[in-house]
């Protein structure tokens, strides 16, 4: 869909950016997906209705207008997800994301900005907002702050949280990305959060009991599989932050246990519970 164009085949009506004096042939019917003008119709129309008033000035640039009409005349389709979105990786404590085809997803410079502005001031159906928001949702994982601060803004707390999700530790950031966030209570949550999941993250690798899990004490190499575990866990947690994908880094020494088929079963079994495990620990700015 194109944001910078608008052509409509069977007008009946023509709207009038007055700054760029462009005018655009628009379909009377698709208006009234607006509030605004359905209201401006009921109240203007009469039984002589001139040449005239067959046009509609609106004091907006063309480029505000072309969204407005696009939203009101094609309403937006939700983002389409890729083939294989969201796969789990079984042996990873990263997050799974959606992936989406991006040809389907509305930018979110353009959504934060112009689309909202005009969902807004011209008070679009609630059905093209709940999808103007599932094209922010998409965004969640590839601009966590953006979107975070965006829906905070906006009261969209669920949306907020599963972009909090994606953040990466705050003190990683640049001082002008962190900007963005829309006040201290916003970025104190991301704090909280992050903090407690970096607590359970270091109290999972340190006191659960996560080897030998599942298949057993190898009776032979128990002992000194279990030391190698351990002291691999101990570095670990010294080290980690909440960016870190721990199953990944104890995955790291599985040569270690590659000698005995129990032991490696053990093994993988461990990394694929701590996996689960930190994956499912707290992480999102809703769950506090
Ligand atoms: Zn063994």
């Amino acid at each position: 869909m194109s944001w910078t164009s608008f052509h409509c085949e069977d007008a009946d009506f023509t709207i009038r950016s007055v700054p760029d004096d462009v005018s655009f042939g628009v379909r009377r019917s698709s208006l009234q997906n607006s509030q605004v003008f359905r209201d401006m119709f009921i109240c203007c129309d009469g039984p002589n209705t001139s040449a005239d008033s067959q046009t509609l000035d609106l004091n907006e640039p063309s480029q505000l207008v072309i969204v407005l009409l696009r939203l009101l005349h094609d309403p937006l389709e939700p983002p389409v997800e890729a083939p294989g979105s969201e796969e789990v990786n079984l042996s990873s404590s990263q997050l799974p994301r959606k992936r989406y085809d991006l040809s389907t997803v509305v930018p979110l410079p353009l959504l934060t900005t112009v689309v909202f502005d005009v969902v807004d001031k011209y008070m679009l159906d609630p059905s093209i907002i709940d999808t103007v928001w599932l094209h922010v949702k998409a965004h969640a994982a590839t601009d966590p702050l953006e979107v975070y601060s965006f829906a905070t803004l906006h009261d969209q707390l669920g949306i907020a949280g599963k972009a909090s999700q994606y953040a990466m530790p705050l003190a990683s950031y640049r001082t002008d990305a962190i900007k963005v966030i829309p006040s201290v209570e916003a970025y104190h949550r991301l704090v909280q959060v992050q903090d407690l999941r970096l607590a359970s993250i270091k109290n999972i690798l340190l006191s659960e009991n996560l080897f030998p899990h599942g298949y057993g004490k190898c009776p032979v190499h128990n002992a000194s599989k279990a030391a190698i575990w351990d002291a691999q866990r101990k570095a670990l947690a010294i080290r980690v932050n909440i960016g870190t994908d721990v199953a990944a880094e104890m995955a790291t020494i599985s040569q270690d246990f590659r000698d005995c088929e129990q032991c490696f079963k053990a093994f993988r079994a461990a990394v694929e519970m701590l996996a689960y495990k930190t994956r499912k620990a707290t992480r999102r700015t809703d769950q506090l």
